[in-house]
């Protein structure tokens, strides 16, 4: 396996207008000439699957997201991450709202269905549910579970694997309380910040859930984790400019989306002898979940409006690079 190739899947969501697009007789700059394609000016770019405005989180999710249950309960480690330009619609398809059956995006969803197959399992395993939150922002890790850690290093275990030290872990025995871990998280991160769409484009949110099955009688366990990233806005510098963004945060930003656009193309690549992980504490504390016989799914989120299109040229051909 070491010298294989590791194969990423990589699915593009293109959102719809919005009102003010439409209203301003915006004209969509994309098109699908099938399901695994999408064209850009003269460019058609192919992914494993392409999600036209029109489709549904129901969709997006169980094209993209649900296949990863059975993987992280069979005790493979998995990351999904969602990635593109500030409004590209990366919350919306990672959370989306919360408490709206049709609306809800992929961390619900998936949640729900982790239970659901560990509702149905052997009654002879014991399940242990752990959750993780937290954000990345300027390379400091803040716990989103508890304010007072705002800047947690990384650590590494015996066997070589980094995680973050002291990083808060709630134990959640149902779907309910891992979703009211979700808000608390989502809560706690606007704390301390002036403004949250500005800061949520500058920083990485991390959700982390680890299930552990353990036999009750040989005590034989069996550990799965699954990362839900919501990356920061992969927006240039110029454009974020004036929004107040520091040239400082940028350089960061763009260095860590570098770092991760670096390892996921040397892992695809394959037969690379080093992966690039010590470059960001994004893929430094992903590395379990990255690689190896992780499972990776990448959501690269687009615009359609001709004022986004050179964002949207980055964006597809970050998908490309990964593949
Ligand atoms: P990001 O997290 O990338 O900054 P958001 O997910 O917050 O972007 O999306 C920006 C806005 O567009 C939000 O109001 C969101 O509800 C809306 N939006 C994004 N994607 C879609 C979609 N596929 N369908 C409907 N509305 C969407
Ligand atoms: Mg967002």
């Amino acid at each position: 396996m070491a010298d294989e190739a590791i194969r990423v899947k990589v699915v593009c969501r293109v959102r719809p207008l919005n009102e003010k697009e439409r209203a301003s007789g915006d004209a969509s700059i994309v098109n699908f000439p099938s399901p695994s394609c999408v064209a850009l000016g003269q460019r058609m770019y192919t992914y494993d699957h392409v999600f036209q405005p029109v489709s549904t989180q129901v969709e997006v999710y169980t094209t993209s997201a649900r296949p990863l249950v059975k993987d992280v309960l069979s005790g493979y480690n998995a990351t999904i991450f969602a990635y593109g330009q500030t409004a590209s619609g990366k919350t919306h398809t990672m959370e989306g709202v919360l408490e709206s059956s049709e609306f809800r995006g992929i961390i619900p969803r998936i949640v729900g269905d982790i239970f659901e197959h560990i509702y149905a399992m052997d009654a002879n395993l014991e399940i242990h549910i752990k959750i993780s939150y937290f954000e990345i922002y300027m390379e400091k890790i803040r716990d989103l579970l508890d304010m007072t850690k705002s800047n947690l290093p990384i650590g590494e275990s015996k066997t070589k694997v980094p995680y973050v030290k002291g990083i808060t872990e709630r134990f959640a025995t149902s779907p309910e309380e891992v979703l009211a871990v979700v808000e608390e998280g989502k809560s706690n991160r606007k704390v301390a910040v002036t403004n949250m769409n500005a800061h949520s484009s500058r920083s990485h949110a991390v959700f982390l859930i680890a299930i552990k099955q353990e036999n009750k009688e040989t005590r034989q366990t069996l550990t799965g984790k699954l990362y839900l990233v919501d990356l920061a806005g992969s927006e240039k510098v110029e454009k974020t400019n004036a929004q107040g963004l520091t040239l400082e945060e940028a350089k960061t930003i763009n260095k860590s989306l570098l770092a991760l656009s670096n390892v996921i193309a040397a892992l695809s690549e394959g037969n690379k002898p080093f992966i690039p992980y010590r470059d960001s504490k994004l893929t430094r504390v992903l590395q379990e979940s990255l690689g190896g016989n992780a499972r990776t799914t990448l959501i690269i989120c687009c615009s359609p409006s001709p004022y986004n299109e050179a964002e949207t040229k980055t964006t597809l051909m970050f998908g490309d690079r990964a593949k």
